[in-house]
């Protein structure tokens, strides 16, 4: 049975793209936290970050690292915060939260509601400063 996140990465489902790789896939949160929340993913199907070979798991945090560095430069602020999760979708994923205060990494406080446009411009604004080789 494929993930919703599989389904994301083949286009099924839609998404906002942030950058692509052969192996990984980076788009908005659609329930975000803080703006410009992003998950980075590996396109292969495995439930549990820590159970990823060695291989896949260190390009998934080379990838992340890309990630991160694009999201600061398009949405300022002190410093990119890393959550691991995983309760909710049985498909590795990393969350990428731009941080200025402890409160910002809250998963339960309210979830920000963006319009459809201001998805779009934010993940084109990721995309625009994703440097380097996607691989
Ligand atoms: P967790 O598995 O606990 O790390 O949570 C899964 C995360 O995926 C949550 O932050 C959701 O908002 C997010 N999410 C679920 N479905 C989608 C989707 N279709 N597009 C983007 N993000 C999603």
């Amino acid at each position: 049975m494929s993930t919703i996140f599989s389904k994301i990465v083949s286009g099924e489902i839609p998404s906002y793209r942030v950058a692509e790789s052969d192996r990984y896939y980076a788009f908005l949160d659609i329930n975000p936290i803080a703006k410009g929340h992003t998950l980075v993913i590996p396109k292969k199907e495995v439930d549990y970050l820590f159970d990823l070979d060695e291989e896949a798991l260190s390009g998934l945090w080379i990838f992340a690292q890309k990630t991160a560095k694009a999201l600061q430069a398009a949405v300022p602020c002190k410093r990119i915060g890393v959550a691991v999760l995983g309760l909710e979708v049985p498909h590795a994923h990393i969350h990428l939260i731009p941080l200025n205060r402890e409160a910002d990494v809250d998963f339960k406080k309210p979830k920000l509601k963006l319009t459809k446009e201001e998805f779009e411009n934010i993940a084109k604004a990721i995309a625009a400063k994703w440097e380097g080789e996607a691989n």
